[in-house]
């Protein structure tokens, strides 16, 4: 029955050792809870074990989940799916973070239709780390003059990197690739001097250790969560 929480506390303890393995202080490791496909009701049950933060990647059944969860406090929802241009209010009304910005004109919309009765949206910039001209997020070498425009951006505050790398073999190869993302997030840090700048989101339900190993602050996890999709 209680296959939910030892699910859950199973990815907890997962993260907790790869802290420890790479030597990186308590509690720098945030994890978010994807629970794209599940329903609500098993939101709800994540939640009362204690998590907090959600991702979601398809905006309308996103927005479905935090309107029918909107009376559990303290919920933080973040969008980490492809964003288009039609669905950029929904997002700005409704979701905390958006990890996947990669053009100004999608980070323009999300501030102009930011509600001002609500804090600034947080924003990562999904950067394309290994390269495939196909796949989604700003190339490594625009990363930086993208960031500036969007840190620029009223209703927008820019917290840092996201990245989902193609599945790698092993750990050895994993750990190379988010490697390079954390060189990328440690170099735009640097030349951005931005306060707030703090998130580099990496590593799902295979290859977590690895990423926290490499440095990523936020690791995104559906399936160890909430079972298979
Ligand atoms: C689905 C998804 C995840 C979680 O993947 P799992 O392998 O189920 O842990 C993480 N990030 C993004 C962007 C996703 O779409």
């Amino acid at each position: 029955m209680d296959e939910q929480r030892s699910r859950y506390q199973g990815v907890c303890e997962r993260i907790t050792q790869a802290v420890l393995q790479a030597g990186r202080p308590t509690h720098s490791v945030k994890l978010l809870a994807v629970s794209k496909t599940f329903p609500a009701d098993q939101v709800a049950a994540v939640a009362a074990l204690g998590q907090r933060d959600f991702g979601e990647n398809y905006v309308q059944e996103g927005v479905d989940k935090i309107v029918a969860l909107n009376s559990v406090a303290g919920l933080v929802w973040h969008c980490i799916g492809p964003l288009q241009s039609n669905k950029t209010r929904l997002v700005a009304e409704h979701f905390d973070w958006v990890h996947s910005v990669e053009r100004l004109k999608i980070a323009q919309r999300l501030s102009e239709q930011r509600p001002a009765h609500l804090p600034p949206l947080q924003v990562c910039l999904q950067v394309n780390i290994d390269g495939g001209p196909t796949k989604a997020g700003v190339a490594p070498a625009d990363a930086l003059a993208l960031a500036q425009a969007v840190a620029a951006l009223p209703r927008l505050v820019l917290r840092g990197v996201m990245t989902i790398p193609d599945a790698a073999d092993g750990f050895d190869a994993q750990l190379a690739v988010h490697t390079q993302a954390k060189r990328l997030f440690d170099e735009l840090q640097t030349a951005l001097g931005l306060p707030h700048f703090d998130t580099l989101s990496m590593g799902m339900s295979a290859d977590l250790e690895a990423a926290v190993q490499a440095g990523s602050t936020l690791v995104r996890v559906g399936t160890a969560v909430f079972g298979a999709r």
